[in-house]
């Protein structure tokens, strides 16, 4: 067995030899940026891989999502349901926008978006729905959509663990008004830094081209107070060498979290997340809840597997609601999944080169742990 630390993911790269022979033309073009031969032919082909109406490459996943919901220009201090048992990003690119989150408990089976509490918080003051496919499990999207409907709201997705993912054969970022993805090297699929915005709209796809070029409508026109959100073709192309190999990385991912599965399934107090029936997973994350019949806290696991070199994170945890950076400026309703999520919750190393033995040697420690 090799002797070496594992961590919980490691990016997916083509090889050297492939993304030198890729960037050469750059050196002929000289055009590194500003929405370039590669930028489009990335946003062609990952169209095409979501399945999804139209799509925005961005500079990462959080620009991505800041500027959809800006693209949609709610008032001022207007309200938007979102959960807590997320990475931050999901809560500041609401109040970055100037709006307020409010926060809904999320189910226990699978960590989504409790939607038989959303209706609740709905206030007249309530603009759209920011649910996360967390850990790539997908929200009730149909509930999500009814609701919305009944009460005039926008849902945008927060889809950055979803890549690929499909719902009843349909590209999950086709679902609600909008739905962001995240490229960011720790995530399934990456270029470097990256992500985009997928959505039915035509109008959106020029609001958003303009919104991440400064708000740049013409050469003597600005018509927006934009960001600059643009990917570059560095990026473009490590992302178009990725997408050679996602099918045969997500295919990976599949036989270890089935290993997983299998070797922890009867642990008795170690948990794992509810599948849902008719989703196609991309197998981004190995998430358990390790409950109260496990011996160990989660803490004191994390510890445990941290001293053999064996590197879990504790995500979601703390929820974004508790963080410092809002103090008390927005309401807690109660959050009591959200909260026992975020204290059981630990995802296991995961990503396309793990050996079925570094495997085997977390479940070993998980499985001999006494108090
Ligand atoms: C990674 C992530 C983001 C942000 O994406 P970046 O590409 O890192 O900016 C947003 N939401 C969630 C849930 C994420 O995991």
């Amino acid at each position: 067995m090799k002797d070496k630390k594992i961590f919980v993911t490691r990016s997916l790269m083509p090889s050297y030899e492939e993304y030198i022979d890729a960037i050469k033309p750059l050196w002929d073009s000289h055009w590194l940026t500003n929405m370039g031969r590669y930028h489009q032919e990335l946003e062609e082909k990952l169209k095409r891989y979501l399945d999804v109406p139209q799509l925005s490459l961005m500079v990462n996943g959080h620009m991505a999502l800041e500027l959809t919901i800006q693209a949609m220009s709610f008032p001022e201090g207007a309200e938007v349901i979102t959960t807590p048992f997320t990475f931050v990003s999901t809560t500041h690119a609401i109040v970055r926008n100037h709006l307020r989150p409010v926060f809904c408990d999320v189910k226990p089976e699978d960590g989504t978006i409790d939607e038989s509490k959303i209706e609740n918080l709905i206030t007249e003051c309530t603009v759209a729905i920011l649910p996360v496919h967390v850990y790539g499990n997908i929200c009730n999207v149909e509930k999500i959509q009814e609701i919305a409907n009944k009460y005039n709201l926008k849902v945008i997705y927060d889809a950055a663990h979803a890549f690929g993912v499909t719902y009843k054969e349909k590209g999950i970022g086709s679902y609600g008004d909008a739905s962001v993805f995240s490229f960011h090297a720790t995530k399934v699929f990456n270029t470097i830094e990256g992500g985009a915005a997928a959505f039915s709209d035509h109008f959106m796809y020029d609001k958003l081209h303009d919104l991440k070029n400064f708000g740049i409508r013409g050469e003597e026109l600005v018509t927006d107070v934009g960001a600059n959100a643009k990917l570059n073709e560095f990026c473009a192309i490590m992302g178009l060498c990725n997408l050679k190999h996602i099918t045969n990385a997500i295919f990976c991912r599949k036989m270890l979290c089935e290993e997983y599965e299998k070797q922890l399934k009867d642990v008795p107090g170690i948990r794992m997340f509810k599948k849902k029936a008719n989703v196609d997973s991309n197998y981004g994350y190995f998430p358990i809840l390790v409950e109260k019949e496990y011996p160990l806290e989660r803490n004191m696991l994390y510890e445990r597997l941290k001293e053999a070199e064996i590197y879990t994170r504790k995500y979601f945890y703390p929820l974004t609601s508790d963080q410092s950076c809002f103090g008390n400026q927005f309401g807690k309703a109660d959050l009591k999944n959200a909260r026992e999520l975020a204290e059981n919750v630990l995802v296991l190393p995961l990503y396309e080169t793990l050996t079925m033995q570094e495997i085997e040697k977390s479940v070993e420690i998980i499985k001999k742990m006494r108090v």
